[in-house]
């Protein structure tokens, strides 16, 4: 497994996530944990974001990456983040984006269990596009083969769990893409009966979620929407310091086919300061422990989380006093 700490808050979180896999490792779990330096202060003392060999050792050498964050003020445009990060979403085809929102104590409704599945290497954020004098073009690429992908995983998992499966959209006004993502919904519709799905625009789906989250269950979406709409069901779980996704390529094309990271980014606001929610780390590390196959290491951890916030340790972000490392610890000290 590489380590991708990254910048600002990242490097906080993942101290916190790291004695997780010496845990697991105690438990037998075959597992070897390597640190990478990418980031932007490897970037401005080298000038490398990610070279081309180094993706290729990433892509060949392991089976699985875990991220912190990326985004630096000293990199105002943001290039080696781009570099780093999108390059690894979209050269290892890692299609799914898992983004689950179960609220833990005292962060919100007990009992909601929404997922958001966002398709993770296209869309709006393909990066394509130019500014030209008096006007700016985004493109935005939507493929069958990825929206098939991730509306097929986000039917399998709405028909496992037996929940409502909800299409974000807006194909009314944005015909060619979003009209590809409804029909291609319409056909899996038919060859999933089992599944209660319906496609909603966009916009009414994000009413209905304020007003009534709970009649919500699986929500798939493109780049762009699943990005706004997975931060917005985070404020049902206590914001960005807790949410956790994974992200995986179902189809496998390379050694290299999942990467949990936090929801949050390298929060430049709070990085170096020890007031980082681990949270979102500790539970994105669950997810790639659940995905390898490690359930009883996934659930012990997501149980001492719960039952660090059921006793009151907090991080400032949810009301308590707790630095970064003491919330870790406070998690950790709940593992046998
Ligand atoms: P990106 O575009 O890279 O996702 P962003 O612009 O959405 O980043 P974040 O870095 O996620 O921004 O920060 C958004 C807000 O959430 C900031 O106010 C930040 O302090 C807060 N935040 C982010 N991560 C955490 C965390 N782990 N604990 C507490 N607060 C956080």
């Amino acid at each position: 497994m590489a380590l991708i700490p990254g910048d600002g808050a990242g490097p906080e979180v993942m101290a916190e996530a790291r004695p997780l896999l010496d845990w697991a490792r105690a438990r037998g779990r075959h597992l070897e944990a390597i640190p990478m330096p990418y980031g932007a202060e490897h970037f401005l003392a080298t000038g490398e974001t990610l070279s081309e060999a180094a993706y290729a050792d990433l892509r060949d050498g392991f089976d699985a990456i875990l991220f912190g964050a990326v985004g630096d003020p000293r990199v105002p445009d943001g290039r080696h983040a781009e570099a780093i990060l999108l390059r690894l979403r979209q050269g290892l085809e890692l299609t799914i984006n898992f983004r689950p929102c179960r609220p833990l104590p005292g962060t919100g409704p007990e009992g909601l269990h929404l997922e958001v599945f966002r398709e993770n290497t296209e869309g709006a954020y393909c990066l394509q596009g130019s500014t030209e004098p008096g006007r700016a073009v985004d493109l935005a690429v939507h493929t069958e083969v990825a929206v098939g992908r991730l509306l097929e995983a986000a039917f399998v998992r709405a028909a496992h769990r037996g929940c409502t499966l909800t299409l974000a959209h807006k194909a009314n006004v944005l015909k060619h893409g979003h009209g590809l993502w409804v029909r291609l919904f319409q056909e899996l519709q038919a060859k999933h009966p089992e599944v209660s799905a319906r496609a909603m625009h966009a916009d009414a789906l994000l009413c209905a979620l304020v007003q009534d989250p709970g009649s919500f269950g699986v929500i798939a979406a493109d780049n762009y929407l699943g990005d706004l709409i997975s931060d917005l069901t985070a404020a049902f779980a206590g914001g960005m310091g807790t949410a956790p996704s994974l992200s995986w390529a179902p189809h496998r094309p390379f050694r290299c086919a999942l990467l949990a990271e936090p929801v949050h980014g390298s929060a430049p606001d709070i990085a170096g300061k020890n007031l980082a929610n681990p949270v979102g780390m500790i539970l994105s590390t669950a997810l790639l422990f659940r995905h390898l196959g490690w359930e009883a290491e996934a659930e012990a951890v997501e149980t001492a989380v719960s039952g660090a916030l059921a006793d009151g340790a907090k991080t400032r972000d949810l009301g308590g006093t707790l630095g970064t490392s003491a919330m870790g610890r406070a998690i950790r000290d709940r593992l046998s």
